[in-house]
């Protein structure tokens, strides 16, 4: 059994879609980024990489690299899924969305199953504000944090 932690934070930004966990929210704003900006997959995709032992999304993604401008952030997932799953099967995944805007309440259970499908997994998402203080509260970013735990796929060769 292994546990791994992750976080991101991005900038919220006219001009831009605004993509969580893989699904688009109408909002005015989305995060910019190299990427999409997707802070929910990122903070997953680290959590996954930081339980598997493999390091962190900025070794497998530079954002100094042409080839991820504007990439999906789901892209970069499944790509980490293919080598992570080879040994390790994930049992679950719990997320934390911090925005003071957009409310995300009605958008959670959408994002929560988009999450369980990629990853094949028991997810859950909670949706926080963060009572107006600091540059979430401010509207100015969006965070998320995420937990994931995986288990040996060769565990009864551990008996
Ligand atoms: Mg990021």
């Amino acid at each position: 059994m292994a546990v791994g932690i992750g976080f991101d934070i991005h900038k919220l930004v006219k001009g831009r879609v605004l993509v969580l966990g893989g699904v688009r929210i109408p909002h005015p704003k989305g995060l910019h980024g190299h990427s999409d900006g997707d802070v929910v997959l990122h903070a997953v995709i680290d959590a996954l990489l930081g339980a598997a032992g493999g390091g962190d999304i900025g070794e497998y993604f530079p954002d100094t690299d042409p080839k991820t401008r504007g990439m999906a952030s789901e892209a970069m997932l499944k790509k980490v899924l293919q080598q992570i799953t080879r040994d390790w099967e994930i049992e679950s995944v719990d997320v934390n969305i911090l925005a003071e805007e957009p409310k995300l309440g009605a958008k959670k259970g959408e994002i929560r199953e988009n999450l369980g499908r990629l990853l094949a997994a028991r997810v859950n998402v909670k949706a926080k504000t963060m009572n107006g203080l600091g540059p979430v509260g401010k509207g100015q970013a969006i965070a998320a944090q995420a937990v994931v735990q995986l288990s040996r796929r060769d565990k009864w060769m551990r008996l």
